[in-house]
């Protein structure tokens, strides 16, 4: 920890696939008559924009399997 402010136990954890930068804007080529360009606004597949996933559910101790021989 390296601030003041203490860790967080927040039930999400950021998008591994986007970093928690979600939505993206894509230039599409074209400017208009201002030339402003055109551009695309397109979310993340993975976590549909919100830059957050859900923390796996842990496993339950019934889901253990142990090989003793
Ligand atoms: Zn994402």
């Amino acid at each position: 920890m390296t601030g003041p402010n203490p860790a967080t136990t927040t039930t999400a954890r950021i998008c591994p696939n986007c970093d928690g930068f979600a939505t993206a804007a894509i230039s599409s080529g074209g400017r208009d008559a201002r030339g402003h360009l055109h551009t695309l606004t397109v979310d993340c597949s993975a976590c549909h924009g919100t830059g957050t996933l859900p923390l796996r559910p842990r496993l339950a101790v019934t889901a253990w399997e142990v090989a003793a021989r």
